[in-house]
């Protein structure tokens, strides 16, 4: 921690300062300015009281009181400065190959999930997405097939070798969701449940943590920091739009996260176009810009009948728009220096 001490304090009020740092386990070292003093205080907060709230117990002698260290550590570069990776049925994720999931926003029926699963795969998707449980503003909307859809899901991997992907919405459905899932959703209704996210990165599985809808991106990365903390290190983040002032989209797509996590952290980069911008006829745009901002995957929306859809209709693909997508992405996938 850097101690910013007021300008013209007395050696009272400076002594009273360095005491209490003390008092609380961390060895001060004084730095003396030529309007001010500073003191770097080393301790660890894990094991200490906080010492920022020297600000408000002594507002006549402290200035500021600042992190030297980041609060994030393992989801950190710092940590692990080279990328990681993970891996799905084979299919990795973070490595040179653009990894596209795509699939309904819900699992409805059968022939919904099957018809679109071969589809997506047809045009080279390799993960396939569905919500079996979905966190819906109003309780009065479709809330998702539960179990049911997660064994539709189970079917769709067997007959396609896709991989799956499904949202986890409650603790309690953990060993049920992770029994089904390749790689476990929290939603981002959800990014900031720790108690979720613990359960989620204990079933062992691979955690895709989306970011919530008005989430720093500190607080994201501290969120997902739970999941590495908690013994699991398949960890993706998922930038899928955060609520702002526009009302054009649905989101504001936030693609400079993409580039600061990537400085950030090591764990892989997932865009989410659908929720980000709400609107089909935009997902094409925001793609092609997340590949270019060097994202590891793309996570769409794609449904058979988009506009019969029992949930996010406005935003999801038709099977034709989808595969025309993935033709039209496959320059820009070379152009970014992958495949
Ligand atoms: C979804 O993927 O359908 C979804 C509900 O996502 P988010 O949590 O980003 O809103
Ligand atoms: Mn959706």
């Amino acid at each position: 921690m850097i101690i910013v001490l007021k300008p013209g304090i007395s050696k009272k009020q400076e002594a009273l300062v360095l005491g209490e740092i003390r008092k609380r386990g961390y060895r001060p070292h004084v730095m003396r300015g030529v309007a001010r003093v500073v003191i770097g205080a080393i301790g660890d907060e894990l094991t200490h009281a906080s010492l920022e709230s020297l600000v408000t117990e002594f507002p006549a002698s402290v200035e500021s009181v600042t992190p030297v260290q980041k609060r994030y550590k393992l989801v950190s570069r710092e940590a692990h400065p080279a990328d990681s990776t993970v891996t799905v049925r084979g299919n990795v994720i973070g490595g040179k190959k653009f990894q596209v999931m795509a699939g309904p926003c819900s699992v409805e029926n059968e022939k919904q999930l099957l018809t679109t699963a071969a589809a997506v795969k047809a045009a080279g998707a390799t993960i396939l997405r569905g919500g079996a449980f979905k966190p819906r503003t109003s309780p009065y909307e479709f809330q998702g097939l539960g179990e049911k859809g997660l064994k539709l899901l189970a079917k769709a991997r067997r007959e396609t070798g896709l991989a799956v992907i499904t949202e986890m919405l409650s603790e309690s459905h953990a060993d049920l969701v992770a029994e089904y899932a390749d790689i476990i959703q929290i939603g981002a209704r959800n990014a900031q449940n720790f108690q979720l996210l613990i359960a989620a990165a204990r079933t062992g599985k691979p955690v895709l943590l989306k970011r919530g809808l008005a989430m720093k991106i500190e607080e994201w990365l501290l969120a997902g920091e739970y999941v590495l903390a908690n013994e699991n290190s398949n960890l993706m983040f998922c930038e899928r739009g955060i609520r702002t002032f526009e009302t054009y989209t649905r989101n504001t797509l936030d693609l400079s996260a993409v580039a600061i996590l990537e400085k950030e952290s090591h764990c892989p980069v997932v865009v989410d176009p659908s929720q980000g911008a709400g609107r089909a006829d935009l997902v094409a745009a925001m793609c092609k810009g997340a590949v270019a901002m060097g994202a590891d995957a793309l996570l769409i929306e794609v449904h058979p009948n988009p506009a019969e859809a029992w949930s996010d209709n406005a935003q999801q693909l038709s099977l034709e728009m989808f595969a025309q997508l993935m033709r039209d992405l496959r320059p820009l996938i070379e152009a970014a220096g992958r495949e």
